[in-house]
């Protein structure tokens, strides 16, 4: 897929297995690689592009992670219900040979019924598979399910699932796979998720990609600590604007207030719609910028 990754990730994978102790990451960056640099923490606002590229594209995986053994192992919810890191080795055995049996059952943290006309299938959320179905059969499992947009799901994860899924079948071969929701401070919603796959057998030549999927939904504002969302341009009467809310203090800002830059990303949303839609939320105006 990319021979510089191939090349950094197996030498890597070689240097690691002959030299390293388990605390050992795959981190680099190649300066011939044009894919952005991004790590999780520096993450660009959704710009149009269901999913971009972190880390130039090289996962995290630790040389104690690695294996051509089959498994998946994930996270107990947290307090709030959440999905946590997801971790397999998928290989040919893992993949289902069965149908997709009903999933709604489960109710992942967050989880409304929305439907808008314009969204693709109506509902605006799916039961969204961190590991998807077609990798490793696990399919009610409400420790892999979290409330994704029907565009996180369909745009963003299913063509990187794909690849894997394609990979697999062709191949006989193995790939690590990790899923990493985004839960940012007690918002039950993920902001998005990161994905990491690299296959094992052939050090990556075959597979090797990090890239981060975002939970929106063009023309669908979310608020992510509950999963309350609206058509973005206005439905409640008022001029649709641009704003920056504090999830925590419940205030609306004007995206050059001073609060915004001292805001802690943690608290921060940028909005856009009417003042009204906040409003019934709960949101106050701050009466520095207002
Ligand atoms: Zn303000």
């Amino acid at each position: 897929m990319m021979s510089w990754c191939h090349r950094f990730a197996a030498s890597a994978l070689a240097v690691l297995l002959l030299f390293c102790a388990s605390s050992c990451t795959l981190t680099a960056s190649d300066p011939s690689s044009d894919a952005p640099v991004y790590s999780l923490s520096e993450l660009p606002a959704y710009n149009g592009e269901p999913s971009v590229v972190l880390n130039s594209n090289v996962p995290l995986f630790r040389e104690s992670e690695m294996s051509a053994i089959g498994f998946e192992e994930y996270s107990s919810l947290d307090r709030l219900g959440r999905c946590g890191v997801v971790l397999s080795c998928i290989g040919p055995e893992m993949m289902p040979t069965e149908e997709r049996g009903p999933i709604g059952s489960v109710k992942p943290s967050g989880w409304k019924t929305a439907k808008y006309d314009f969204v693709d299938g109506k509902y605006l959320y799916n039961r969204c598979h961190l590991i998807g179905f077609q990798l490793t059969g696990e399919n009610a499992n409400e420790r892999n399910l979290i409330t994704g947009t029907r565009y996180m799901n369909t745009e963003g994860m299913l063509p990187y699932e794909n690849l894997v899924a394609n990979y697999i079948r062709t191949t006989g071969n193995h790939v690590m796979y990790r899923v990493t929701p985004d839960f940012r401070g007690e918002e039950l919603v993920a902001r998005g998720v990161a994905i990491e796959a690299l296959s094992v057998e052939d050090d990556g030549e075959g597979l090797c990609f990090y890239v981060y999927c975002y939970n929106v939904q063009p023309g669908v504002t979310i608020l992510y600590e509950d999963g309350a969302n609206y058509e973005s341009l206005d439905t409640l009467g008022g001029e649709s604007e641009r704003f920056v809310l504090n999830t925590n203090s419940k205030k609306i800002h004007r995206p050059d207030c001073a609060s915004v830059k001292a805001m802690s990303d943690m608290n921060r949303q940028d909005f856009e719609g009417s003042l009204a839609v906040l409003e019934a939320q709960g949101y106050r105006t701050c009466g520095e910028c207002f």
